[in-house]
């Protein structure tokens, strides 16, 4: 095993857990060995704050890596494909339907394989190439495949990439091209999962989601980050997330939070909701029943990015909710549809399934009165839609299939609007 301590060119200072607080070196290890609390990596914050700017993040580069000085590697080992920085849109469309003044959509289908993802693998690979790892691996629902497929291909690392067998054509071809070994499981993500975890006992591979999981998650932070750069320095006062095992929406807070704590913008009491689909939806529920406690789920949803029946970092996502005055929305996979077609029909921005459970999410706590209508609400869609497309085809419009005659074209509009529309000079 690769023995190498993470320690230069980066403000990160040691690994916490969670639980009892005990200090670990920045080794690739996720658990806690007296109390099995994940760890969580913990930065120099006096450094940090000394080193970081407004002007030095504004000067970097137009990618998450303009926020190096608060990722737990080093800036010059990035492996960086161009992921982040992706477009904040002030949906007005969407936000007047709602009864929001002031809604903004997070467009992260914007990135290299399309997905968030990419966020937590470019930290991931970049630490594990830090850590002498030859091989990158992950358990993936699906977007985290393609990320680490992508990111393997171009450190020149092995990958080996496990996923549930059912997945969308989509997300097996779009990890497939980048040429891993590619493992197809029968089973649910959270068997894969447990595979895995003895696959990484045995085998000196970087796990992305498993060993070296502390690191990858801080990758989410950067979504946070750019909100806020983006809104003008200013933090949202409400954030929709989606959730699956819960450590994109706790790790968005704790970017905000940190921003906030440098003095980079005021704190606002930014408040953290979270949606789920309900064939899956293990941290909504425990939220509902009011408790802390999960219920693991055998998962059953189209929302298949989203599809973790026990959720590792479920707690923790439930923590945030009560401390920031979140709440959270489960839905159909018939609202889930409806979400997508809602988003691209008013933004013009097609999402995949998780942007159909955000959309659909923040429809519901509107409705339930959860959600300001003066708030600076920010709705963080994850993935893109064309991987995901067997989601949305029962519910388009067929096209008008006609001969290429000006005839036949009137012939089938008449028939589809039951009047052609006015002509020219008409
Ligand atoms: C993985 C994923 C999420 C959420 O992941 P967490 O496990 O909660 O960090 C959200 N959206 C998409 C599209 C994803 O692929
Ligand atoms: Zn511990």
């Amino acid at each position: 095993m690769p023995v190498l301590s993470l320690t230069e060119g980066s403000f990160a200072k040691h690994l916490k857990c969670r639980e009892c607080g005990r200090a670990y070196p920045l080794d690739p290890v996720h658990v806690c060995e007296f109390c099995f609390g994940p760890l969580e990596v913990f930065y120099d914050y006096g450094a940090m704050g000394r080193a970081v700017s407004r002007e030095r993040i504004e000067q970097g580069p137009p990618t998450m890596w303009r926020y190096a000085d608060l990722l737990p590697c080093n800036r010059e080992m990035a492996v960086d494909i161009g992921t982040g920085f992706t477009p904040l849109v002030r949906a007005r469309n969407l936000g007047r339907l709602l009864g929001l003044e002031r809604l903004y959509i997070k467009n992260d289908c914007q990135n290299p394989t399309w997905s968030f993802k990419d966020r937590v693998v470019s930290v991931a690979t970049s630490v594990a190439r830090e850590f002498e790892f030859d091989t990158l691996a992950c358990a993936s629902t699906g977007n985290l495949a393609n990320s680490v497929s992508a990111h393997a291909a171009r450190a020149g690392m092995k990958a080996r990439v496990f996923i549930p067998a059912d997945l969308e054509q989509g997300k097996i071809i779009g990890s497939a091209v980048y040429g891993p070994t590619l493992v197809a499981v029968d089973g649910s993500y959270d068997e894969v999962n447990r595979l895995c975890s003895e696959v990484s006992d045995k085998y000196p591979w970087a796990f992305v989601n498993i060993n070296v999981r502390p690191y990858y998650a801080e990758g989410s932070k950067t979504l946070g980050y750019e909100v806020c750069e983006q809104l003008g320095w200013r933090a949202p006062d409400h954030c929709i997330v989606p959730l699956a095992s819960g450590s994109l929406y706790t790790k968005i807070y704790k970017g905000i939070k940190e921003l906030a704590w440098l003095g980079l913008i005021d704190w606002r009491a930014t408040r953290m909701s979270g949606a789920q689909a309900e064939g899956c939806s293990p941290i909504a529920e425990a939220w509902n029943r009011r408790s802390y406690l999960i219920k693991p789920q055998k998962p059953n949803t189209i929302a298949k990015s989203l599809a973790i029946g026990n959720p590792a970092d479920g707690y923790y996502a439930l923590k945030a909710m009560s401390e920031s005055n979140g709440a959270a929305a489960i839905v159909t996979d018939h609202e889930i549809v409806e979400g997508i077609k809602l988003l691209a029909e008013t933004e013009g921005i097609f999402a995949e399934t998780a942007g159909g459970v955000v959309i659909s999410g923040l429809r519901r706590l509107v409705e339930d009165g959860h959600v300001n209508p003066e708030e600076v609400v920010v709705a963080f869609i994850t993935g893109a839609g064309l991987k995901t497309q067997e989601a949305v085809l029962p519910a388009i419009q067929p096209a008008l299939h006609i001969r290429a005659t000006l005839d036949s074209f009137e012939q089938a509009l008449e028939a589809r609007d039951g009047a052609l529309p006015l002509a020219r000079g008409a």
